[in-house]
C-alpha cells in the first residue's frame, strides 16, 4: 500500500496503487474519504507562542509558524482541530511536527525551549539554562553531545505532554493517531523518542527524505547540524563524528562537504531498517520522490510492504 503527500497525480502516474492520501487539515471543510487529515501540531498563532531561548528572546521555528508544544494557546489550538475533524467524520488524523527545534532552526536548536510553560513542564531545565549560556560561546564536541543528551530528555516530556493531551482528545472522538517524524537517531534530539512514539502512536511514518532543502529534510538538517558546530567552535574535522553520533550515518568527508546535493539512498536504507527494528509494524517510511527514487518505489513498498511517498508539485 502506498499513501501520498504532496501530488497525488505524478505517484499515480509511475503506475502505483495509491491507498491513502494525506492533506493539510485546514484545507479540509468536510470529510474525504481515503483522506486523511495532517495536523502541523506546533501550529502558534504569534511570536508569543514561540519557543524562547537561554536569554529570553522568542521565535518561531521550522517554517516560520511553529511555537512551544507547552504552550497552552498551541496545544489548545491542536485539540480544537482534533474536534472539528472528528466532527467531520475523520477517524484517523497524522500529527506532524509533534517536536520542538532542529538543527535547520541554527542556535536555537541547542537553545530552547526556556519558556514558563517549559520550565513548568520540566523544572530540571531551569539548571540547563547557565550550561546552554556558557556553550554558545564556545563547546567541545563531547559538552554539545552531552548537552544535547540533556535536553533530549526535557524535549521527551514535552512531546510525551503534547500527545497524550492529543491521544485523550482522540480517544473521546473515536480519533486514531498516527504521527510523521524524525528518523532515529536523531528523532531523539527533537524530543521523537521512540519510547514515547510507541506509547501514542499506531503507525509511526518516518520522514527519510534524501535531497530537498528544507526542515526534516535529513540532507539539510545534517548540513544545518555541521553549521551549528562550527559556529559553537567545533573543528570540522569532527563533524565526520557528530553526524554519526547524532543521525547514525557514516558519511565520508566528501558526502558531508555536499550536503546540499542531496545523501545517497543506500543511507536512506540503512536508516529505514535501522527505524524498522525500532518501530516493528507500526514503522512506514515516508520516501522523497524525484529521480533517484522514481524507479524504485515498487521495490521499496515490496520490501516494507507499506510506504508513503512524499511527492513535491513540480513548477
Ligand atoms: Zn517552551
Amino acid at each position: 500500500m502506498i499513501g501520498v503527500f504532496g501530488d497525488v497525480d505524478r505517484v499515480r502516474s509511475l503506475g502505483v496503487e495509491v491507498g491513502e492520501v494525506f492533506r493539510g487539515a485546514s484545507t479540509l471543510g468536510e470529510f474525504v474519504k481515503g483522506v486523511t487529515p495532517l495536523i502541523w501540531v506546533p501550529k502558534a498563532s504569534s511570536l508569543s507562542e514561540g519557543v524562547e531561548d537561554a536569554y529570553g528572546r522568542r521565535y518561531l521555528f521550522a517554517f516560520g509558524n511553529s511555537g512551544c508544544i507547552a504552550n497552552p494557546g498551541v496545544v489548545d489550538r491542536l485539540l480544537s482541530v482534533i474536534e472539528r475533524l472528528g466532527s467531520l467524520g475523520f477517524k484517523k488524523v497524522l500529527l506532524d511536527a509533534a517536536r520542538l527545534p532542529s538543527p535547520i532552526d541554527g542556535l536555537f536548536f541547542v537553545s530552547t525551549c526556556f519558556c514558563s510553560h517549559s520550565l513548568g513542564l520540566c523544572p530540571s531545565l531551569a539548571s540547563v539554562r547557565s550550561v546552554v549560556k556558557r556553550l554558545l560561546h564556545g563547546a567541545s564536541l563531547s559538552e554539545l553531545l552531552e548537552l544535547l543528551e540533556e535536553l533530549a530528555e526535557a524535549r521527551a516530556t514535552h512531546v510525551d505532554y503534547i500527545l497524550a493531551r492529543a491521544r485523550d482528545k482522540a480517544r473521546e472522538l473515536g480519533v486514531e493517531l498516527v504521527a510523521a517524524v524524525f528518523p532515529y537517531p536523531l528523532s531523539k534530539l527533537v524530543g521523537q523518542d521512540p519510547k514515547v512514539l510507541r506509547r501514542y502512536l499506531r503507525e509511526v511514518h518516518v520522514m527519510l527524505y534524501h535531497r530537498c532543502p528544507t526542515a526534516a529534510c535529513l540532507n539539510a538538517e545534517l548540513r544545518s547540524l555541521v553549521e551549528v558546530a562550527k559556529l559553537l567552535g567545533i573543528p570540522l574535522d569532527q563533524a565526520r563524528e557528530l553526524v554519526k553520533r547524532v543521525a547514525g550515518l557514516e558519511l565520508s568527508v566528501s558526502e558531508i562537504e555536499n550536503l546540499d546535493k542531496g545523501i545517497d539512498l543506500k543511507h536512506v536504507e540503512r536508516l529505514a531498517n535501522l527505524n524498522r527494528e525500532v518501530y516493528g509494524s507500526a514503522f512506514v517510511p515516508i520516501l522523497w520522490l524525484d529521480s533517484d527514487t522514481e524507479g524504485r518505489i515498487r521495490e521499496f513498498a515490496e520490501r516494507f510492504g507499506r510506504i508513503d511517498v512524499f511527492a513535491p508539485r513540480k513548477g
